[in-house]
């Protein structure tokens, strides 16, 4: 199976396919999955100077990973004051925390190891989308107290004029820190950075059976044997299920993506004035970014069904239009494509230990190119040295997900999120015409 057709896929940087595993092998630790969680945790033990396998199912970075929106930022899927309220403050900032030093780590790594994966311009606009500045101002106040995160407040007449003009957002929030990189290129460079520290990568090679009751592991593929000590299964939304225990805790949710044909600059500058990572304040909103080349990568959409919709270009494009009304005639889809994310109930990476020698590392949700840096960090670390960091996570267990009943409140939260967003945003906007009718009017 080779990748799916994006953007991405068209402009990797590598095309060499690794052969699968013929025979059989021993080795320290095997990982399954070659997504960002498992090549963060190989790279990690393979620096660390512990022989260790990766196989994967298709190529490196076929799933989420290799297929994402591309924003680099700090924080999960859950929102912070969810956590705080549950695991108390300093708990909470632990685990932020983790997240920025993992921005810092995807820094160096793409320096150390040269990974061509740009543009890694800085950068985060969140637009809201209803009228709070208030609310705003709180949220950012907050943060930089309790997190030491840096929130600059954008009103509506600098959002407009220096950011992004569009006629349904009013103010916004800066984050400088975060960045945008190129997921599959980034994914090809981490895969290259452990082949070189000693990990052994094969594609097209999926877990098909397991033996875990003893000491020694067996993972059984296809066309080959593996034993190995300890195992690290990382298939976020895309695993069959091989350990019940393990992939019964995620629910696969879809979303989507979609790239434009490249804008003329001075088409694109009415619209879209810097080309760093935009997204809004809705519980369903959209995420986007432009590349140099005038090109829109454009995000969104949930839904827990499990196939591309036929008029997804189509949909996609409407919209990229309801937010930039004046890119009407100019953009064009080039390409759409759907991925899959793997969320727990309770919207929290699970990473741990299972029994002795079974590591897991999966539902990183929407957010997750620092968690999954995070949960490779905290199992190379646990498996190498004994480190039990990845405690920190053991409030979020391996909780049922609800299997197809999951599936249906997932969609159903989505929804409902969507109508209040639509109740919201309707408001507001009515709002904000109405007093410019009256200012005009004046
Ligand atoms: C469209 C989209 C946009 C997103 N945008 C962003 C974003 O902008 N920023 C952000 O931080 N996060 C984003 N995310 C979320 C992020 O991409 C994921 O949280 C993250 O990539 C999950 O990594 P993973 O390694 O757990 O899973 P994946 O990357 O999905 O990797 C799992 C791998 O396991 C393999 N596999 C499955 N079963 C087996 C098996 N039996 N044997 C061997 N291999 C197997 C699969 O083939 C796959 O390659 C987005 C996700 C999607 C889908």
């Amino acid at each position: 199976m080779s990748y799916d057709d994006s953007y991405y896929a068209r402009t990797r940087t590598e095309a060499d396919v690794r052969p699968p595993l013929v025979g059989e092998l021993e080795t320290e630790v095997c990982v399954v999955g070659g997504g960002l969680a498992g090549l963060n945790t190989a790279l990690g033990l393979a620096e660390k100077g512990i022989k260790t396998v990766l196989i994967e199912a298709a190529r490196v970075g076929f799933g989420a990973s290799g297929r994402n929106g591309g924003f680099v930022g700090c924080g999960y899927s859950q929102d912070m004051g969810v956590l705080e309220q549950r695991l108390g403050l300093d708990h909470a900032r632990g685990l932020h925390d983790l997240t920025r030093d993992a921005l810092a780590t995807i820094r160096s790594r793409i320096e150390r190891h040269a990974i061509d994966c740009g543009p890694n311009v800085s950068g985060t606009l969140v637009a809201s989308w209803t009228d709070n500045p208030d609310g705003l101002r709180r949220h950012a106040e907050d943060a930089h107290e309790k997190y030491g995160v840096t929130l600059d407040f954008v009103a509506r007449e600098r959002l407009v004029e220096d950011y992004a003009s569009s006629p349904r957002y009013f103010d916004g929030l800066y984050k400088a820190e975060s960045f945008q990189f190129h997921p599959l290129n980034y994914c090809l460079g981490i895969a290259r950075a452990a082949e070189a520290a000693g990990l052994k990568i094969f594609e097209h090679t999926p877990l098909v059976s397991l033996e875990i009751e003893q000491a020694e592991k067996q993972i059984e593929t296809p066309r080959g044997l593996i034993r190995a000590r300890h195992i690290v299964l990382a298939c976020g939304g895309y695993g069959p299920g091989v350990l019940p225990e393990v992939s019964s805790a995620v629910l696969p949710v879809a979303t989507y993506v979609m790239a434009t044909a490249p804008m003329n600059d001075n088409v694109l500058g009415t619209a879209i004035r810097k080309p760093i990572c935009i997204a809004d304040t809705r519980g369903a909103g959209d995420y986007y970014r432009a590349l140099p080349d005038g090109r829109v990568i454009w995000g969104g959409r949930m839904t827990v069904r499990n196939s591309k919709p036929p008029r997804l270009a189509h949909d996609m494009l409407g919209d990229l239009l309801k937010v930039y009304p004046q890119l009407e005639g100019h953009a064009a889809v080039e390409t759409s494509w759907m991925g899959t994310m793997s969320y727990a109930r309770h919207r929290m990476p699970q990473i741990g230990r299972l029994r002795e020698g079974v590591w897991y590392a999966q539902a990183f949700g929407g957010s997750g190119m620092g968690t999954t840096t995070v949960a490779g960090d905290l199992l190379a670390t646990a498996i190498a040295d004994g480190d039990d960091r990845y405690r920190l996570f053991e409030p979020f267990g391996l909780t049922w997900a609800g299997g197809p009943f999951g599936r249906l409140a997932a969609q159903a939260i989505y929804w409902s999120y969507q109508a209040q967003d639509w109740a919201t945003a309707r408001r507001d906007f009515n709002k904000r015409r109405i007093s410019t009718t009256l200012e005009q009017g004046s």
